[in-house]
Formats: C-alpha cells, sequence, structure tokens
C-alpha cells in the first residue's frame, strides 16, 4: 500500500540530509515524514486549524511548497536544520504579526507534527488580511470561488443542493443519486459536470452509474467505510480517486454529503495533494459547530498510515 503512494507523491523528491534531534538521515523526505510524524501532535495540530476562521487558507505552510504534514514544516530545506520553534501559539502569533509587518508578506503559524514547537512560517501571500483590512471570511470565500476553475459558479450555487460546497475544482454536497436532486443535473452538467464519485459503501443499485450514462458523465465508486475500518480496497484505488479528483469538475458525495465526504477529501489532502501546496479541503461533516470533532477523520487517516 505505501508503494502505491510512494509512486504518487515520490516523483520530483530527492534525497536530502534530515536533522531530527540531531540526527542526520539521508533519505527520501517523504518517508522521513511519514516516520518522523509525532501522531500526539496530530490531534492538537488538526484542533487548532479547525478553530480559525480562515483554517483554509491559513493552513498552508508555503503555499507553493509544502504541507505541514511535510518533513520540511519542521526542517529547514536549506540545511535540514530545525526551524525556530515557540512554546506557545500565542508567542508565535506575535512572531508572525512582527515578521508580516517588517516583510509585507503574510507569515502563518502552526502546530508542528515533528516536535513540541509552534513554528512560523513565511507565505507568498501579500499582507496578512488582519493588517490589510480584508476579513477571513471574505479570503475563504475567495479561495472557493477560485477553486471552481472555470465550473460556472452561478449556476452551480443557484440549484440549492444541501450542503453544495465548491472543492477542489470540483463540488461536494448531498448525493445526486436521489429522484429529488434530478432537476439539477441539466444545469450542473450544463456548469461544467463531468465525473460523479460515489463514496457510499452501502450502495449497492446500477441507478446512479445509469444517470450520469444518461448525462454523458462518468461514474466513480469508491466506498468509504464507516466506523473507522479502512478496507484494503480503498487502499488499493486511493491513487485513482486522486487522480480524479486532480482533474477537477466532479461531483463527490456520500449519502448526505457530509462525514465520508471530509474523510475522503482529507485523505486526498494528507496523503497526496499537501506536499503540492494544495489546500486542505473545507470540512463541513465534522465541524465542532455542529457538535462533533474530528476524531473519526483522524482514525481514518492514523489507520491508512498503518496500511
Ligand atoms: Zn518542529
Amino acid at each position: 500500500m505505501m508503494a502505491n503512494f510512494m509512486a504518487i507523491i515520490d516523483r520530483s523528491y530527492y534525497p536530502l540530509i534530515i536533522n531530527i534531534k540531531d540526527k542526520k538521515v539521508r533519505m527520501n523526505p517523504v518517508l522521513t515524514s511519514l516516520k518522523e510524524i509525532k501522531p500526539r501532535y496530530i490531534g492538537l495540530w488538526l484542533k487548532d486549524q479547525l478553530s480559525r476562521p480562515d483554517w483554509f487558507s491559513n493552513m498552508v505552510v508555503e503555499r507553493s511548497a509544502w504541507g505541514a504534514f511535510s518533513i520540511y514544516a519542521h526542517a529547514r530545506r536549506s540545511d535540514g536544520k530545525a526551524k525556530a520553534a515557540y512554546t506557545t501559539k500565542m508567542d508565535a502569533e506575535g512572531s508572525a504579526l512582527k515578521m508580516s509587518k517588517k516583510y509585507g508578506v503574510r507569515f502563518v503559524t502552526y502546530k508542528c507534527l515533528f516536535c513540541d514547537g509552534w513554528h512560523v512560517s513565511k507565505t507568498s501571500d501579500p499582507m496578512p488580511a488582519s493588517v490589510e483590512g480584508k476579513t477571513p471570511a471574505e479570503e475563504y470565500s475567495a479561495t472557493e470561488v477560485n477553486s471552481l476553475r472555470g465550473m460556472d459558479m452561478e449556476k452551480v450555487l443557484s440549484q440549492n443542493i444541501p450542503d453544495l460546497a465548491p472543492v477542489y475544482g470540483g463540488l461536494r454536497g448531498r448525493t445526486l443519486s436521489s429522484a429529488r436532486q434530478y432537476y439539477a443535473w441539466r444545469p450542473l452538467v450544463d456548469a461544467g459536470l463531468r465525473q460523479i464519485i460515489d463514496l457510499r459503501a452501502d450502495y449497492k443499485s446500477d441507478a446512479y452509474r445509469k444517470r450520469c450514462e444518461e448525462f454523458g458523465i462518468s461514474y466513480y465508486h469508491y466506498p468509504v467505510v464507516r466506523g473507522g475500518k479502512l478496507e484494503n480496497e480503498m487502499a488499493d484505488h486511493f491513487p485513482e480517486l486522486c487522480a480524479l479528483i486532480d482533474k477537477g469538475h466532479f461531483y463527490i458525495a456520500c449519502a448526505h454529503g457530509l462525514h465520508r465526504t471530509d474523510i475522503a477529501l482529507c485523505l486526498y489532502w494528507v496523503f497526496y495533494a499537501a506536499d503540492k501546496g494544495i489546500a486542505p479541503p473545507p470540512i463541513r461533516g465534522y465541524r465542532e459547530d455542529k457538535g462533533l470533532d474530528t476524531h473519526k477523520i483522524m482514525r481514518a487517516l492514523n489507520e491508512m498510515t498503518s496500511i
């Protein structure tokens, strides 16, 4: 299984010397990242990210380069040494604000997954929202609109599909398979929809696939198993799922388009997209404001790393 992941995320990396706790490691940075992440920090990191109104754009550590799950969130790329670490989030935020003002670009903070501390990282974005007067919410929606990549946003949003949201150049929301959503098919296909990704493990009927044929688009079934148990099938077909998400113009959904959809998109992001500098997905199901927490996402991620 890991070999599959490596095949897709390993293409452009070269071995480097990395310092972890003064231990020099010469190996593939992706392998190092997966080996050296401390699972006990993941909960704190995720909780912090999800507590921010603008976490979607905030969390990307150097948008053009690496995510927090890469060893380079902790080690400098120039010499592999650990970046300056702050003991508390507040210390890191203070430093980030100072540097943002000094250099005129946005600096972000994040809980490191490799050490006890918090780090500050430069981004290629202009001044932080709070300094320039743009609210995090405005920035968030701008990012979401951009993520539609040529799909007709106005047409898509006027369909009133429950929990609909743009993600990675495609869409997520309640499944389109029920007769109640039939009205939305023609407008969505006209707006640029080309691919259905069905995450329901318990769905055995052919009706959804046939509906896709009727409208001339592709159907892909990627069952996400509930209750934290990931079957080998999920791991085996993971590269196909990633390739389809990369193409955009998809509609990804479980039944309600909430929880298993969160899990599938987080798997895509953590194991595939983060290292390419792609932003994390908007979480719709496992949100604190809905009285839920992210432990099921965490469990799915943990199981994926142990396959
Ligand atoms: Zn660190």
